[in-house]
């Protein structure tokens, strides 16, 4: 940093106006900036909690950058690089508060913190052993603003497998991002972990993914999952889910993935057929999501939007929702006019509010 740019950030933490000769000639912590008396106290401030997604992390807080910061985590004092975003208002001035404090009176002493970036040099991807029949597999993404560093953790005997995952894993965060406008979102070096007997099949948001056994959580589960870093705790649970599970399938069809067999298209089209206009069959908004009927009507929902209004349709939505937390039935509503529907209704009639079929 210049010289006089750290007199102006200096003089920006005064409680009284000092010239910058004063500044040079009095560096005593109280009369810059009171708040940061103790290595103690300044050290309590910069802990702060994240809320990630229904978790809260306990981090401390170690450099804020242009658009990202370095935290490190407290109960492992693992580091990150999270987005600013995830920081409020008072964590980012405080951070940066501190950050300017310490370049004026202890530039010595600054942890050299540095951040990674879309030309950050990217390592090749490796794989570790780990305990208890696990390895480690680490790759490289470049994104649009870093390099994404994913650590997956799986059963050695699953390398097949993992290694079909991370490939697809390289593809959609690029893929994800472009449609969002939204840089990866999640937390930077980011951890997959195969969990054998976990109760569902995959759970993922910003922090990390938990897939159950890679024999249940295929390729389509991944595409999936990592459609919930960037719209986690996104509502209704039929823009939510129903997106992650079809965009997470356009990707499958883009790059060749392979669906199990219980995931094939025939069977889950023959179901629809089957409880279409029974009672198992409700409007989309009007009841609490099922990964049974609700998520195959959805699949077919979403299929149909695609046919009528094309893939950008699609991802202005998957944008809306990881954005902003939820997308109610007016903003639908507002989005299918933009894409030229002069109707709504006959779109969500039967689909998502109660009413006859009018498209099929
Ligand atoms: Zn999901």
């Amino acid at each position: 940093m210049k010289k006089a740019t750290l007199l102006i950030t200096a003089a920006i933490l005064c409680s009284a106006p000092l010239t910058a000769q004063e500044v040079l000639e009095q560096p005593t912590a109280t009369a810059v900036a009171p708040h940061f008396v103790s290595p103690e106290s300044l050290l309590k401030q910069r802990v702060h909690t994240l809320r990630l997604d229904g978790s809260k992390y306990r981090v401390e807080l170690l450099k804020v950058g242009d658009v990202r910061t370095k935290v490190k985590r407290i109960s492992d004092q693992k580091e990150f690089e999270i987005p600013l975003s995830m920081l409020s208002k008072k964590q980012k001035i405080l951070v940066t508060e501190w950050q300017a404090y310490n370049e004026f009176y202890n530039p010595e002493g600054m942890a050299e913190t540095e951040f990674l970036t879309a030309s950050s040099k990217v390592d090749k991807d490796i794989i570790t052993a780990d305990t208890d029949g696990y390895e480690v597999s680490t790759i490289n993404i470049p994104l649009m603003e870093t390099v994404l560093k994913v650590q997956f953790k799986y059963k050695h005997k699953k390398r097949a497998q993992a290694k079909r995952l991370t490939d697809l894993m390289r593809h959609v965060v690029v893929d994800y991002e472009a449609m969002t406008g939204v840089p990866f979102p999640g937390l930077n070096p980011y951890e997959i972990l195969e969990i054998p007997g976990y109760a569902n099949l995959g759970l993922a948001g910003p922090t990390d993914m938990w897939l159950c056994g890679l024999d249940k959580a295929g390729e389509w589960v991944l595409a999936h999952e990592a459609v919930h870093i960037w719209n986690a705790g996104g509502s209704p649970s039929w823009v939510g889910e129903g997106l992650a599970d079809y965009v997470g399938y356009l990707e499958m069809i883009k790059y060749d993935g392979v669906f199990l067999e219980v995931e094939l298209r025939e069977d889950y089209i023959a179901f629809w057929n089957e409880f279409q206009n029974t009672d198992k069959d409700y409007p989309l908004s009007e009841k609490k999501y099922d990964y049974t009927y609700g998520a195959t009507k959805n699949m077919i929902f979403w299929e149909l939007m695609n046919k009528e209004y094309g893939d950008d349709f699609i991802y202005a939505c998957f944008a809306h929702n990881a954005t902003e937390s939820k997308l109610s039935n007016d903003d639908f509503r507002d989005l299918l006019k933009k894409f030229g529907e002069e109707e709504p209704e006959r779109i969500m009639s039967g689909w998502i509010v109660k009413g006859a079929y009018l498209l099929e």
